[in-house]
């Protein structure tokens, strides 16, 4: 008589439960039984072995179809030889890895693979961003091992067909069994499913036939980039496996601020500082542009505190058309601290004038009203 728990009740959903249903169940109480979370408690390492064989088994629908006519009877390999344990299906780490979307690097494949994408930051400056430069990029990156060309094995020695499952890395086995036909395939113990084996294996790579490198290339970083933006560089990537494509690396741009102008979108900002009488009569200044340049700007009469004045086409270069954005000038006016006596009695006089003006305005204004 088996003392194991039901398997619907290990993972706590109906005997009706979807396939959906099973996963999320699954999902939630491995995360809270994983070893790696419970490293001293033996009790959960039970817990999510447990969980792992209730779910490998109804997970898959033709063991699920066999543990609802025969419980757990049906995967008893002394009651049923057509099952050879589940140790053999791979492990539950590896059953974890699969669902929690880390399956290539638990299991073996045999087709080609495509190489992994690779994901560098790259912090450049504010006029590099504006216009657009070439720039180094290093990373490291998994490559072919050159002494044994991707082989694994050194150089004098010979890699071998696997005697074991003749090259295909699976080992098949078909049972008939009072249950039905049990037909498994299983990753081939003696060469982990690589399909052959290596005798002495490369001391450079250690037998993996691959090793990381540092590697440097060359990028176009195209004017008008802003911070947040990723450039793909397609085949530049982790290499790919046994005869799969390389993957893409990505570049994500970080500018680093400046310290007289800002940018929003494709507008340049910066300030303009003009003194009261350069506000008041209009003036030409010179504007100092982006990356050294000079620009003469007319500021016209009247001009106030906080205008924004515009230089066409000397902002921003949008990054997919030929278009430029527009430079932005925010005017400060700057009201002199030290004046000499005549500067003060000039300003005591404009300033009666302008008071004298001010007041006939007021007392006609008055006098209008009153008829
Ligand atoms: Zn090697
Ligand atoms: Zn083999």
């Amino acid at each position: 008589m088996s003392s194991k728990r039901d398997y619907y009740e290990v993972l706590g959903v109906s005997k009706n439960a979807s396939p959906d249903e099973l996963k999320k169940a699954y999902r939630q109480l491995a995360r809270k039984y994983h070893p790696d979370v419970n490293k001293e408690d033996k009790d959960a390492e039970e817990k999510f072995k447990e969980l792992g064989e209730a779910y490998t088994v109804l997970s898959d629908p033709s063991k699920r179809d066999a543990y609802d006519r025969f419980g757990h009877d049906a995967f008893d390999p002394t009651k049923n030889p057509g099952f050879g344990g589940f140790e053999d299906m791979g492990g539950f780490t590896d059953l974890f890895d699969l669902i929690f979307g880390n399956a290539s690097s638990s299991r073996r494949r045999t087709g080609p693979q495509r190489g992994s994408d690779l994901e560098v930051r790259m912090d450049i400056s504010f006029e590099d961003a504006v216009f657009g430069l070439e720039k180094e990029v290093e990373m490291a990156r998994v490559e072919t091992c050159t002494k044994c060309k991707g082989s694994g094995a050194e150089p004098d020695s010979k890699v071998k067909k696997c005697p074991t499952c003749q090259g295909t890395g699976q080992v098949k086995s078909v049972q008939s069994t009072p249950f039905g036909r049990f037909e498994t395939v299983r990753t081939c113990n003696k060469c982990h499913g690589e399909g052959h084996i290596i005798e002495k294996p490369c001391t450079e790579c250690r037998g993996q036939g691959k090793v990381r490198k540092n590697r440097k290339i060359n990028v176009r970083i195209p004017a008008g980039i802003d911070t947040g933006s990723r450039l793909r560089i397609q085949g530049e990537g982790e290499e790919g496996i046994r005869g799969g494509g390389p993957g893409d690396l990505y570049i994500t741009i970080v500018v680093r601020p400046h310290a007289t102008f800002k940018r929003e979108g494709y507008f340049l900002i910066s300030t303009v500082a003009i003194n009261f009488v350069q506000a008041a009569l209009g003036a030409e200044v010179e504007i100092p542009l982006l990356g050294g340049s000079k620009q003469k700007l007319s500021i016209p009469e009247g001009t106030q505190p906080g205008d924004i004045l515009t230089i066409k086409g000397k902002g921003v270069p949008h990054l997919h058309s030929t278009k430029t954005g527009d430079l932005k000038l925010i005017v400060e006016v700057k009201i002199p601290t030290k004046l000499t006596k005549k500067q003060k009695e000039l300003l005591e006089q404009f300033y009666e004038e302008d008071d004298k003006s001010n007041k006939k305005g007021i007392f006609n204004k008055v006098k209008d009203a009153m008829g």
